[in-house]
């Protein structure tokens, strides 16, 4: 039988190899999807990672939803950070289609000029993939501007259901399932946790 550190051994060549073939140096684009609670507060996390290393970014919010959220709070005066709410609120809640797409259409236009900008290295498009599930955007656009972006830009979009022309293009897919939520035990949203 192998000892311990035998199998340590081998573990760590696997994966010393692993890191050798991996020397590319590229923006990547991220999509977390699911029903799972940690999408978004990912996305901004990741944030947090680049722009702690002084990389700039924007945040485009296509859904409304709380406006200030505490992160919204904390990032929205750091000046290697653009943050826009673009979203006026949930269909559900508007139930006003025409005014909708108008509000996707602005959104969209924000997000084309970021990712024409070098500049910006991390852009978060939260809820983008709701645009597509409504039929507010058109898909093909954004995957051709996603696909011409800025080499060093990297990309994460968040949303439950991805459109797969998307998750064609996609470097990482974080799915997250929703297992349990404190929702459901009777636990209401509270301020630094859900928003
Ligand atoms: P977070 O912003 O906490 O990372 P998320 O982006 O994954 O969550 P969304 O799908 O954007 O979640 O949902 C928005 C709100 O609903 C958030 O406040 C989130 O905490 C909450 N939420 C997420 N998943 C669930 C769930 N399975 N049941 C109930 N509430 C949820
Ligand atoms: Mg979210």
């Amino acid at each position: 039988m192998k000892t311990h550190q035998e199998r340590m051994a081998k573990k760590k060549a696997v994966i010393d190899e692993r890191i050798a073939k991996a020397t590319e140096e590229r923006g990547v684009l991220i999509l977390l999807k699911g029903n799972g609670k940690g999408k978004s507060s990912s996305a901004f996390g990741t944030m947090a990672r680049c722009v702690g290393h002084g990389k700039r970014a924007a945040v485009i919010q296509f859904v409304k939803g709380r406006t200030e959220t505490g992160e919204y709070k904390l990032f929205r005066n750091h000046e290697l950070i653009d943050w826009h709410v673009m979203g006026h609120g949930f269909t559900w809640e508007t139930q006003d289609k025409t005014q909708d797409i108008a509000a996707a259409e602005k959104a969209w236009a924000v997000a084309e000029q970021l990712l024409a900008d070098e500049r910006y290295e991390m852009l978060v498009f939260d809820e983008l993939s709701y645009m597509f599930k409504y039929k507010y955007l058109p898909l093909e656009p954004v995957i051709e501007a996603l696909k011409n972006r800025p080499e060093n830009q990297h990309v994460m979009i968040t949303g439950r259901v991805m459109p797969e022309g998307l998750e064609e293009i996609a470097d990482t897919i974080s799915s997250i399932r929703d297992e349990r939520h404190a929702f459901r035990l009777g636990v209401k949203a509270q301020a630094g946790i859900e928003f």
